[in-house]
């Protein structure tokens, strides 16, 4: 009797643990491969492997195949669309997958909706984190095409600075590229609505709504942070401080606007993190006090997998 108990006891342990384990092991198991796209710099300082710093490794940990890819650090909306349509090619090549989920970051929206557009056949989802996909007034400001008026001249020289620390900051001090006013025009408002008359697939139709959810066969989401400041040991907060005044008050992460970076189904436009706590930089030190950017992405990864992608 006392034999059974101890194996009924036993039993009844193995079922409780079994599932849990086998459910945490496939918790962020997607169907299709997890694209990452890094945006504006790809913080050359950084690396294109650490920009999602930690998410590519916290995803695989249970189950997700995920690769890094690498497109000009500074260029146009379509020629890093390009480039990262040849890189698509290649993971499924390589994988013997028939789709892609498409995450992007900052430039890295725009990027990864370039390329659902064109060829949405190989696209599963796309998914925009502070994704410039309706313009950024910073990108306005350094162009000299923020609406006259609209800002102090204080202001403009305080958002300018601040661009200027975060691109050094993030690019060990090279300074600007050649190739870096093709990118900003993609980044500028102008630029960005005349790219979403070629590429409209997710985007908004209203100011500051949501966009389709499935376009083509794709499904869209979103994701930004609506806090320029939010760790005091972050070298880069203060930057964006200053970068985020070109928005004159309305939400933003510091580079990109709330209502900017809605595309197709918004999960959330308004967390406590700035544009850079998006990619869980720099090195992790982001908002103590908000969900961790690490578990949104695993979160993320789990929802795909539940809809099948
Ligand atoms: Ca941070």
């Amino acid at each position: 009797m006392k034999k059974l108990k101890t194996w009924l006891g036993a039993f009844l342990m193995a079922l409780t643990l079994i599932p849990a384990s086998t459910w945490a092991a496939g918790y962020t198991q997607t169907k299709y491969p997890i694209v990452l796209v890094h945006g504006l710099f790809g913080f050359d300082k950084i690396g294109p492997v650490d920009y999602f710093y930690g998410l590519s490794s916290a995803l695989r940990s249970d189950g997700a195949k995920v690769f890094t890819t690498q497109v000009s650090a500074a260029n146009s909306t379509e020629v890093r669309g390009e480039q990262l349509l040849t890189q698509v090619k290649q993971i499924l090549a390589a994988t013997g997958a028939a789709k892609v989920n498409l995450i992007g970051h900052s430039h890295g929206g725009p990027t990864i909706r370039y390329v659902a557009s064109v060829r949405p056949d190989l696209v599963a989802s796309v998914t925009s984190i502070g994704g410039v996909n309706k313009g950024s007034a910073v990108a306005d400001v350094i162009l000299g095409v923020a609406p006259p008026g609209s800002l102090p001249n204080s202001v403009l020289v305080s958002v300018t600075n601040g661009l200027g620390s975060i691109i050094n900051f993030l690019s060990g001090g090279t300074g600007l590229r050649q190739d870096s006013l093709a990118a900003v025009k993609s980044l500028s408002t102008a630029g960005s609505l005349s790219f979403n008359r070629s590429h409209p697939e997710g985007v908004p139709t209203s100011a500051c709504g949501e966009g389709a959810y499935v376009v083509r066969g794709v499904s869209y989401f979103s994701w930004s942070g609506a806090k320029p400041y939010t760790n005091v040991f972050d070298v880069v907060d203060p930057a964006l401080a200053l970068t985020s005044l070109a928005f004159a008050g309305a939400k933003s992460d510091g580079l990109v606007s709330s209502c900017s970076s809605h595309l197709g189904r918004v999960i959330r436009d308004n967390y406590a993190m700035n544009h850079l706590d998006e990619v869980n930089q720099t090195i992790g030190l982001v908002n103590l006090f908000e969900t961790n950017p690490v578990t949104l992405y695993r979160q993320h990864a789990n929802r795909l997998r539940n809809l099948g992608m």
